[in-house]
């Protein structure tokens, strides 16, 4: 994989542009996303977003976000945008295979694929171009850093300001996890600067609860909810009936699994929801609990140091006790807590 800023130089030459993201997006994902379709828009490219799955619709209101593409709904349009594509951009994933059904599309183009991600053990060979840096506070202050470093600053509007600020501020847990560095701070400043009306993406974000939502978490906190005080360890597990019950949608859940950590003394916080056709698995840690390597190691997933995720195709129970069993493996680690 070249360095990114090779390309620097190319980028005020039309061209034919896909960015893709994680299935499943998230904040990050679909912000950095339109954040960099908004800045390259300005060069005269001719460019489409392309979701492999769906997306929680709280993320409908970032500008742009209409005209993504969903690939498992729009299958052969993206397909044809794909084989006549000149250049691929891959944001917020660091395997093609989290672009699920796309990978197959993704991996036998004859466009340069271009990665901007912060993920762990990145499949750099994939990519002609590109940078990954898991130190990064998310992927959309990568597109900011590769905004500035290509020399056009002055491209940052209201609309890029607003989609890259959604994605580092669900990224770093709205500023507060150790990843949110000076340099998060600096690009904040630099986003007021162009613009940037941080509290409309704040309400957007946050004040957009269904009320069947807001009642399913009250459900989840009440009787889905088991605390080990012993292991500083929370757990969530929630049945399908519950997500048929509350009605709830792609999206619904995020965030849920950082509810426990906000118990005095709790370390660990795991959620594990049965989507039917698996079980789904989320880790949040505080300090020195490593989750990646936990969710790699019993989960078959992976992610950052303090935030992963997994999957089991066991039943809900068998998986729950899988995660009481590792719970215990590393009662070592849970029990000596350190920042
Ligand atoms: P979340 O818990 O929000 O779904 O994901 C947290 C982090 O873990 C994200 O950075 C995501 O990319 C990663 N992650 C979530 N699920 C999986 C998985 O099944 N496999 C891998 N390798 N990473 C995952
Ligand atoms: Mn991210």
């Amino acid at each position: 994989m070249n360095s990114i800023s090779e390309i620097y130089g190319e980028i005020s030459v039309p061209k034919k542009i896909i960015i893709t993201m994680h299935q499943k997006p998230d904040g990050d994902a679909m912000g950095s996303s339109l954040g960099l379709y908004h800045f390259l828009l300005q060069f005269g490219h001719s460019i489409t977003v392309i979701s492999p799955t769906n997306w929680a619709s709280f993320l409908n209101w970032m500008p742009g976000c209409k005209s993504v593409l969903d690939y498992e709904r729009d299958t052969e349009k993206a397909n044809t945008l794909i084989d006549n594509a000149d250049w691929i951009f891959c944001l917020d994933y660091n395997v093609i295979s989290r672009t699920k059904r796309m990978e197959d599309k993704l991996t036998n183009a004859k466009a340069k694929r271009i990665l901007i991600d912060h993920h762990q053990e990145p499949q750099t060979e994939a990519f002609a171009y590109g940078v990954s840096d898991t130190t990064k506070s998310s992927t959309a202050e990568m597109v900011y850093d590769f905004i500035v470093g290509s020399g056009f600053t002055d491209k940052i509007n209201k609309d890029v300001a607003a989609c890259l600020y959604a994605g580092v501020m669900t990224d770093t847990g709205s500023f507060r996890f150790p990843s949110t560095t000076a340099s998060v701070h600096n690009m904040v400043a630099g986003l007021k600067e162009k613009g940037l009306e941080h509290s409309i993406v704040h309400e957007a974000l946050f004040d957009n609860f269904s009320e069947n939502r807001f009642r399913f978490i009250g459900n989840v906190l009440l009787n889905r909810m088991e605390v080990f005080y012993e292991y500083n360890t929370a757990l969530i597990a929630v049945p399908q009936a519950d997500l048929i019950k509350y009605d709830i949608k792609t999206g619904d859940t995020e965030g849920l699994v950082n509810f426990p950590l906000s118990i005095e003394g709790i370390k660990l916080a795991a959620i594990i929801i049965d989507r039917g056709e698996e079980r789904k698995c989320s880790f949040r840690s505080k300090g020195s609990f490593d989750v990646n390597t936990f969710a790699r190691k019993y989960f078959n997933g992976g992610g950052h140091y303090n935030a992963a995720g997994g999957s089991s195709k066991e039943s809900l129970e068998a998986t729950v006790a899988e995660f009481k069993k590792a719970m215990k493996e590393n009662s070592e680690q849970l029990r000596t807590y350190k920042f």
